[in-house]
């Protein structure tokens, strides 16, 4: 299990960006860091190799190096949701909040089977809104989110805490103020 202080060591804040007053948590110098990288999908892999699930969920685009990751190394069908126009096939869509405006998250129709127990990859949680997006997207195929796993949480935002009321589990590696 990747020790949580080392993990964050390796994390490279970037101030204000996108915009000033956001720190921004630049999780590019962990894929560039096998022995971290490693780390972080030992760790995920471990939480659920021995857990009954069908599918992992990635989530456009930081989330699918972790979801890609997972599948192959749990042998488990990978879907991704992805930002609205990208998906060629049928799809279903779900609008969320951003700071400023809306965003829409969108996955294949036929992507999930009823019943499905999903797990949801992306790099982190802020205000909970992608996950959620992403979570409502399985319910409305008949699936069930069974967690949603993220490399950070940033607690203060609520967005864990968000989650968590609406039923979905949610798994971090570490927080950030
Ligand atoms: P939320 O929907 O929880 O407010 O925002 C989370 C989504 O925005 C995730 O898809 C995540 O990739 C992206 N995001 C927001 N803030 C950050 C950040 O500081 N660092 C990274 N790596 N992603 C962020």
């Amino acid at each position: 299990i990747v020790d949580e202080a080392f993990l964050k060591s390796q994390i490279r804040t970037v101030p204000d960006w996108p915009k000033p007053g956001i720190q921004f948590r630049d999780v590019t110098t962990i894929f560039e860091n096998p022995q971290a990288w490693r780390a972080v999908m030992d760790s995920l892999i471990h939480r659920y190799m021995n857990i009954e699930f069908d599918r992992i969920g990635a989530l456009d685009a930081r989330g699918f190096l972790m979801g890609s990751t997972l599948s192959y190394a749990l042998n488990k069908p990978l879907i991704l949701f992805r930002k609205k126009g990208k998906l060629p096939y049928h799809t279903v869509a779900q609008d969320y909040a951003l700071e400023y405006g809306t965003a829409t998250l969108e996955v294949h129709a036929d992507t999930l089977q009823k019943g499905d127990k999903v797990i949801l990859a992306d790099d982190l949680i802020a205000t909970g809104g992608t996950l959620l997006a992403a979570s409502q997207l399985v319910s409305q195929l008949g699936g069930q989110t069974l967690e949603a796993a993220s490399i950070m949480d940033l607690p203060d935002l609520g967005g864990s805490r968000k989650l968590k009321d609406a039923g979905i589990p949610v798994f971090s590696l570490c927080e950030f103020e």
